[in-house]
């Protein structure tokens, strides 16, 4: 079936100004309250949010097999189940509806009272009932910097890390969408120069800049799902900032890897960008050396161009941009990811999230982390107006920004944006 949605040439009646993440091509996905306290699934057309489940209601769905309650949900879980067939036609029918040469909707002023709003009438939700999160480690710059900095620059990468997608079994539970703020987590650390833990606020509250899938049912348990078929159980993706503690991370991550230096938050952006509308955007991965085996080995082009870009904002300061990366560096693809999850049987179920890992580019200004920005510390970052960062300080916003541009179709995901607040207090332990 073709994805007539993605037609660069189609115009909406709805306005897009030039720079918009959101142009009539886009067509995400999110779960929004509307002005009236009612909660509905969503898409977005330049600055303004359209009901599904209202034109749903109103019968601008028709003729495609639907439930009724489809997208009258707190969740995108269901719709997602229905299958990436079920996507592309809703996605086709929403850019036939909004074309600037169909009048259907844009001549019934009552129908559109009811449909559309205005994105500050409406509150964005998390999109999907999450039910497990993976975090990967793909990205090589990032691996590497990481390698040279906590263990040995010479020995950097671990041997196992050019042969598998290394990755940790997360926590979903605070996973939250753009807006809410974050607390900094109290926890144990090792001072430096001492081997006895402290325990109190962390000290080295780091942003991770990442992009997170979202995938349908893929498959039964036992059944790996192979590298060929991986993209088509991929609904879609989401800019994702996976807060670390870098001093907890580093006294409690031996033996078994990742805890509570990571699940005290990670937030994303609300609105799903479908694999479908990245289409167009499609480029080749870096070049696998050793080649891998053969139940991760493609060819073609499996990854996507997605500027990406890193704002902190002191509190009541001005935005510095600290990092520009892109999503093409990942060195392990979304559909390895997906394949070596499943290899052994495991199971993945609609809504299930899997994080890229940081994406650090080759240079220094594209590092995706703090730690690596300010080399674990020890090259502090010059902001406007005088002010210096090695970790992050409360108060402190950071916004994360991705877009592909390419003939002039810009397809973005809007931001995450997220404030830092002070430690919570101590005096109940
Ligand atoms: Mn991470």
């Amino acid at each position: 079936m073709s994805i007539k949605a993605n037609d660069p040439s189609r115009q909406s009646w709805l306005p897009v100004s030039e720079d918009s993440d959101f142009p009539i091509q886009n067509i995400p996905f999110g779960v929004f309250l509307t002005r009236d306290d009612v909660i509905t699934i969503g898409t977005r057309i330049g600055d303004t949010a359209i009901d599904l489940g209202a034109m749903h209601q109103l019968g601008y769905f028709r003729d495609i097999p639907l439930t009724d309650d489809i997208f009258l949900q707190d969740s995108l879980n269901d719709f997602i189940s229905d299958g990436k067939k079920t996507w592309r036609l809703v996605r086709n029918r929403i850019a036939e509806v909004f074309d600037k040469r169909n009048p259907e909707l844009q001549q019934q002023e009552e129908h559109r009272k009811t449909v559309l709003f205005s994105m500050d009438e409406i509150e964005m939700q998390l999109p999907v009932q999450i039910g497990d999160y993976t975090d990967f480690y793909s990205s090589k710059e990032h691996a590497t910097n990481v390698g040279s900095m906590f263990r040995d620059p010479d020995n950097a990468l671990l041997p196992n890390w050019l042969h598998i997608p290394v990755g940790y079994h997360g926590r979903s539970s605070t996973i939250v969408p753009s807006g809410t703020p974050v607390r900094r987590p109290n926890g144990q650390t090792l001072p430096q120069d001492s081997d006895q833990p402290v325990f109190g606020p962390s000290r080295r509250v780091d942003f991770e800049l990442e992009m997170a899938f979202i995938t349908t049912d893929a498959n039964k348990m036992g059944e790996p799902i192979p590298v060929s078929e991986a993209e088509d159980y991929i609904f879609g993706l989401v800019l994702f900032n996976d807060w670390s503690a870098r001093d907890i991370q580093k006294w409690e991550y031996v033996p078994l890897g990742p805890f509570l230096a990571k699940n005290f938050a990670s937030s994303i952006s609300p609105w799903i960008v479908t694999l479908d509308a990245l289409e167009p955007f499609r480029t080749s991965s870096p070049p696998q050396q050793p080649e891998p085996l053969p139940y991760l080995r493609q060819s073609g082009k499996h990854s996507f161009d997605i500027a990406l870009e890193v704002d902190l904002i002191p509190d009541g300061g001005t935005p510095a941009t600290v990092s520009k990366s892109n999503f093409k560096y990942m060195y392990w693809t979304m559909a390895q990811q997906l394949a070596h999850h499943t290899v052994n049987g495991c199971k993945v179920n609609s809504g299930d999230m899997m994080g890229s890992g940081t994406i650090s580019g080759p240079t220094p200004d594209s590092f995706g982390s703090m730690l690596e920005l300010s080399w674990a510390g020890s090259k502090p970052l010059s902001l406007p107006g005088g002010i210096s960062r090695v970790f992050l300080e409360d108060g402190d916003t950071v916004v994360m920004r991705g877009h592909c541009n390419k003939g002039g179709l810009r397809i973005g995901f809007g931001e995450v944006r997220t404030k830092l607040l002070p430690a919570p207090g101590l005096k109940h332990l």
